[in-house]
């Protein structure tokens, strides 16, 4: 399985969304536990998440153990007002499910931020 976690740092992940044919992405399915397990990822990593420009909207139901193993999300929102539109409801659902997630226009920017969370945890 090739993951769509990539490491950055000893403890900044990137995560990049992809489309999905059956409705789900990897914060709903078991997919997130699987990829922190086969990558040994730590716990209180940070995690960067940037969504491909299809990836599907879809009812989200966020698996909040497998999120919390991170100390913090970084939500990238890019593109234009359509696909910022289809991103910004499944990254208000993964706010929900995680207190430390932000929105960010930038990877610049989400990634900043994740470093200076880290510093602060
Ligand atoms: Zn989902």
């Amino acid at each position: 399985m090739q993951s769509p976690i990539k490491q950055l740092t000893e403890s900044i992940y990137h995560l990049m969304l992809d489309n999905k044919q059956n409705d789900n992405c990897v914060f709903c399915s078991d997919e997130l536990k699987e990829h922190i397990a086969q990558l040994a990822i730590a716990k209180q990593s940070a995690l960067i998440v940037e969504p491909t420009i299809n990836n599907s909207r879809h009812e989200c139901n966020p698996k909040a153990d497998a999120i919390k193993h991170f100390s913090s999300i970084a939500y990238i929102l890019t593109g234009d007002s359509a696909t910022f539109t289809r991103h910004i409801t499944h990254a208000t659902t993964i706010e929900d499910a995680h207190p430390k997630t932000a929105m960010f226009a930038s990877y610049e920017d989400a990634y900043s931020w994740s470093v200076a969370k880290l510093a602060t945890a």
